[in-house]
């Protein structure tokens, strides 16, 4: 219960992250500008595909339920990988989190990548730490209103720039772009343009660390992850106490002298507030901004070791920290696994797909010659990227011809020719007739073979059944 208010909650108090240059920030940098280009660039990059597919090196076309990723297409009934897709991306969590902690938050995290962008325009506007409390504390006058209004004005710009280029991966970027120009954008992607920039611009611009600390799920079950060998953010006692409170005194006292000056440099710099020296606390993202400041200190006073530094409980125990222990086994397997799973899946993957509905009124017709014919619907679905011409045939079923509606092209065998669009599916009707002299007693298993003339665009089989009297 927080003290004083009586509330099951504790107040909120603002952060003033100071900024810390560093390996560990620049590093950060480096990522974030990655992170950020890729995001706003990839909707904008052409991609030529064939026939009428779009031009988008990526694109989900949520309508079509299909998802374009440069030369890969996934197709709706494909979507059983996004599911496989999920599974590898937290299994890949598990496995960073045990091996890393909470490096994805601190370095990958889009919370944290955002939230060190709007810093970054605070910064820009109200200065560093000691001049942005200062400022918070100060009356308001012009230059404050100033300030304020430009640190906004610029969040709002941002969080609009990136629900915009959200939008664009879901529709064709340049139409939807002009569509906002003039303003014949659909109304759903108005309204996903306004709760994104809204979203953006709370989350970044102030419930920063609460995200991080309260709201993300990932902060609750991560320590479940952790063991003794996992590499954490952690401060040295052994090397930092007693602290130099009282410098003078504890030397003529004789007692023994810490490293740590407690300047609290390495608290002023966290982004979630927390003082590491308390010891692993699961607010801690692993940002590295505490090593930063630290090891700064630590220059300019000329001592040999750090304080602060990425290590695992086993290290601070005067142990080596175990690389391949069993849960890393574990969770790096599960991960290949599935990712191999994912990746095998489109290598051998058919380019076409074949569906086949029997008839049944009537499931078979008697002919007057003796045969028996059983009509059926085919649905064939060109997956490749280009036009495909494919055979239809029948086996398993001896004396078996094959005619399908409206299709007059056939090979030199007599078998039905269909050519179809990259990205077409087309229904067939089909006219399947066994000769009397083959004909039996019973239901016959046959099955419907599918095959491009092109070896690149696939093969399908369809098992069915072929009815007699
Ligand atoms: S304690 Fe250090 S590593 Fe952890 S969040 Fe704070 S600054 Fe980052
Ligand atoms: S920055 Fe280093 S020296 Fe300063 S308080 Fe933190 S641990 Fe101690």
């Amino acid at each position: 219960m927080s003290e004083g208010s009586g509330s099951l909650y504790s107040d909120w108090k603002k952060l003033y992250p100071r900024y810390q240059s560093g390996f560990f920030r620049n590093l950060r940098w480096s990522l974030i500008l990655l992170w950020l280009g890729i995001y706003y660039i990839l909707p904008f990059i052409r991609w030529e595909r064939p026939g009428n597919l779009p031009n988008q090196a990526v694109l989900f076309d949520l309508p079509e339920r299909k998802f374009y990723i440069f030369d890969l297409v996934v197709w709706p009934q494909e979507i059983f990988l996004l599911a496989l897709l999920l599974i590898a991306a937290a299994l890949g969590l598990f496995f960073i989190t045990a091996l890393a902690g909470r490096v994805f938050c601190g370095y990958m995290c889009f919370q944290t990548v955002w939230t060190d962008l709007f810093l970054q325009v605070e910064r820009w506007f109200e200065g560093n730490r000691k001049r942005r409390i200062k400022l918070d504390q100060s009356p308001w006058n012009l230059d404050k209103v100033l300030r304020k209004l430009g640190k906004h004005v610029t969040w709002l710009l941002i969080g609009l720039a990136t629900a915009g280029v959200f939008v664009f991966y879901f529709a064709d970027a340049p139409t939807l772009l002009w569509g906002f120009l003039t303003g014949d954008a659909p109304f759903a992607a108005w309204m996903t343009l306004l709760f994104l920039t809204l979203t953006t611009y709370l989350m970044a611009g102030f419930a920063r660390e609460q995200v991080c600390i309260y709201m993300c799920p990932y902060a609750r079950f991560q320590g479940a992850m952790f063991d003794d060998d996992t590499i954490i953010v952690a401060y040295h006692p052994e090397l930092g106490e007693p602290r130099q409170v009282n410098r003078r005194k504890r030397l003529t006292a004789r007692e023994p002298v810490g490293l740590c000056i407690d300047c609290r440099e390495c608290v002023t710099v966290c982004p979630t507030g927390i003082d590491i020296r308390n010891g692993q606390q699961y607010e801690c993202i692993t940002c590295g901004s505490c090593i930063d400041a630290c090891n700064s200190v630590k220059d300019k006073l000329h001592l040999d070791n750090e304080l602060i530094r990425y290590t695992s409980l086993r290290e601070m125990r005067g142990e080596k920290t175990h690389w391949f222990r069993f849960r890393i086994l574990a969770y790096g397997t599960l991960l290949l696994v599935f990712l191999g799973g994912i990746v095998g899946y489109f290598f051998q993957r058919s380019m076409v797909e074949l569906n086949v509905v029997h008839h049944r009124q009537p499931t078979f017709i008697s002919l007057s010659d003796g045969g028996v014919q059983n009509n059926f619907t085919i649905r064939v679905l060109n997956m490749s990227g280009s036009r495909q011409t494919y055979r239809l045939e029948v086996s398993e079923l001896p004396g078996a011809s094959l005619k399908v509606a409206a299709v007059d092209a056939v090979d030199q065998a007599g078998h039905p020719l269909l050519t179809l669009e990259p990205g077409e599916v087309a229904p067939y009707t089909v006219y399947l007739k066994q000769e009397a002299r083959h004909v039996q007693p019973g239901s016959q298993e046959m099955t419907f073979r599918l095959a491009a003339l092109d070896p690149k665009g696939g093969e399908s089989l369809y098992h069915s059944v072929f009815m007699r009297r």
